[in-house]
């Protein structure tokens, strides 16, 4: 590492000081998960002026809680919606290139248990590799059935016909999203987490900026700006109802919120390097088992829900239905007791119009951006894959409704992401168990911190800690173990038994309580599956 490569420090004190003295910005994001990120990397590689806020932590909604999937989305495939999947397998390839040490490119098996399934899928899967074109990641290839218990020696061998092999990619998202914090702070945005915007501000009828307050101490802030980008994901309609009634309108709802879960279980469940995916489980949808940091992420669930929690928990019969369908896929099943961890996100899924609301399956995967009479500009929807698009996209709107002048062009698809390792260097492999791979160049810079190589708990060192402390803006326990590096996602009961330890750690790092009791809490969540 050298020393222009010196990460940037993330100290709150000098954040909290630098966002006293802003006053103004040319543009204001609140939320801070995939979408808001994107977008403060976007305008302040474009020379704008960028505060992000974020209530909680950065990807803290539901920008960690994803399949972790780089993809086209086989499934929209499967519903005609070819130009969604068309973007999504280019904004693909543009993720792994621009972040290598946090994406790769994964092999999926889809298996055949009747005679038609392997023909029918696999012509699917060759339109799929011709919409990627140049993008592609490798052929689609038909397998026999030998050769399919071969690449997932994991799946049921009884009554298997064959199955179709083809690529996506896999990342990880919580670490992506603190890539594109790191990365737009880089470039000069400001970026504050446990920062919620309490308040819009409006003058005659616009809006014209935000109050926000400091989670920690309850100091109140101001920032003025004609440019404020609503990016709070299922959240976007509590702003959007108070930019409503500051200017006397109706706001009618625009997300459809739908929650997923996904179950860990240890790699032994399903060894090897490629991925499963079913294609039509017993409610129509698709059902992967992804090997992960060393396990396996079973999931997901598509279920429409009204409250919109911090921590949503899974119904009994989402659990139910996973390890169901994972017992008639894979040779040996698991059960209630082999779930490592249980973790539950919230889809931001755009409402259709009030008369046609119909099952959220149905629902656009697409994201919508839409400007109010009053100037509130708001993104949603979307997937992970797609958040360097949409970011583009957004501020193409900002420009098109005289929110901001016109800008030079997006220099994000060309953008290596903080810790990316030089062009053609290794790449992640997130298949083995957790380790330093993930800081990519800046892995020297961790083992250098003192306990830079001294395990808590496999795969956490004191030195990851502390670099979260020190450069990755954590300001808790939950921070570092469910988000800077993933322990509470793949072992809850792991996370809790590192927890102590953790948290002193960090308590010498930022001279706070950095929240034991209420991390062993949400451990105890992660670790608990209902019945
Ligand atoms: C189960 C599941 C699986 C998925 N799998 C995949 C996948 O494999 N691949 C893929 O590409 N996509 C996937 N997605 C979709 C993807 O995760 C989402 O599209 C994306 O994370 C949404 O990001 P966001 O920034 O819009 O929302 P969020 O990540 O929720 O961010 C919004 C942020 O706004 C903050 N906020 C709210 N109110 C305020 C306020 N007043 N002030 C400040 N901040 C505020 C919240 O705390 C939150 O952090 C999946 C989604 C789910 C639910």
């Amino acid at each position: 590492m050298t020393m222009h490569e010196q990460p940037h420090v993330s100290d709150r004190s000098q954040l909290l000081e630098a966002l006293a003295d802003m006053g103004r910005a040319d543009v204001v994001i609140v939320g801070g998960g995939a979408t808001g990120l994107g977008i403060a990397l976007d305008a302040s590689l474009r020379g704008l002026a960028v505060v992000l806020l974020e209530s909680h932590d950065f990807a803290k909604g539901t920008s960690s809680r994803a399949t972790k999937l780089v993809h086209g989305g086989v499934r929209y495939l499967a519903q005609g919606n070819i130009g969604l999947v068309r973007e999504a397998l280019h904004e693909r390839s543009t993720l792994l290139h621009n972040a290598p040490h946090l994406a790769r490119p994964l092999a999926f098996v889809m298996p055949g248990y009747k005679c038609w399934e392997t023909p029918f899928y696999g012509a699917g899967l060759k339109i799929y590799d011709a919409l990627a074109g140049k993008a592609g990641l490798g052929p689609t290839r038909f397998l026999n059935a030998r050769q399919t218990a071969d690449c997932v020696p994991g799946v049921r061998r009884q009554g298997l016909l064959g199955g179709v092999k083809y690529w996506d990619g896999q990342f990880d998202d919580a670490r992506l999203a603190l890539a594109l914090a790191r990365s737009a702070a880089g470039q000069g945005a400001l970026l504050l987490n446990y920062c919620p915007v309490t308040e819009l501000i409006h003058a005659q009828g616009r809006v014209a900026g935000v109050r926000c307050r400091d989670a920690e101490t309850g100091r109140t802030f101001t920032i003025e700006s004609s440019c404020v980008i609503n990016a709070t994901g299922v959240w976007v309609d509590a702003l959007r109802r108070q930019d409503g009634a500051a200017t006397g309108r109706e706001v009618e709802a625009m997300v459809a919120p739908s929650q997923g879960v996904h179950l860990v279980v240890d790699s032994d469940f399903f060894p090897g390097n490629h991925a499963l995916l079913v294609p039509r489980t017993r409610d129509g949808r698709v059902l992967f088992a992804v090997p992960w940091l060393g396990k396996v992420i079973l999931g997901t669930t598509d279920t429409p829900c009204d409250d919109l929690p911090r921590e949503p928990r899974a119904y009994a019969r989402e659990t139910a239905f996973i390890l169901g369908e994972a017992a008639k896929y894979l040779h040996r099943a698991p059960s209630r007791s082999d779930v490592k961890s249980i973790w539950v996100g919230l889809r931001p899924l755009l409402r259709p119009p009030r008369d046609e609301a119909g099952a959220t399956k149905k629902l656009s995967r697409e994201h919508a951006v839409v400007v109010s009479p009053s100037g509130l500009v708001t993104v949603t929807g979307g997937k992970w894959t797609t958040y360097r698009a949409m970011a583009e996209d957004v501020l193409d709107k900002c420009v098109e409704a005289s929110l901001l002048n016109r800008l030079p062009p997006s220099e994000t698809a060309d953008f290596l992401l903080v810790g990316a390792p030089a062009r053609g260097h290794s790449r992640a492999t997130l298949a083995g168990a957790p380790g330093l791979d993930a800081y990519g160049s800046e892995a020297d810079a961790v083992r250098s911190l003192p306990g830079g190589d001294v395990e808590l708990v496999p795969g956490l060192t004191a030195g990851m800690l502390r670099f979260a402390a020190r450069y990755e803006y954590a300001r808790n326990i939950e921070d570092v173990l469910a988000r800077r590096t993933r322990l509470l996602f793949l072992d809850a009961a792991l996370a809790a038994q590192a927890a102590p330890a953790a948290a002193a750690i960090m308590q010498e790092e930022t001279g706070r309580d950095p929240g034991l009791a209420e991390f062993l809490q949400l451990a105890e969540q992660y670790r608990s599956v209902p019945q």
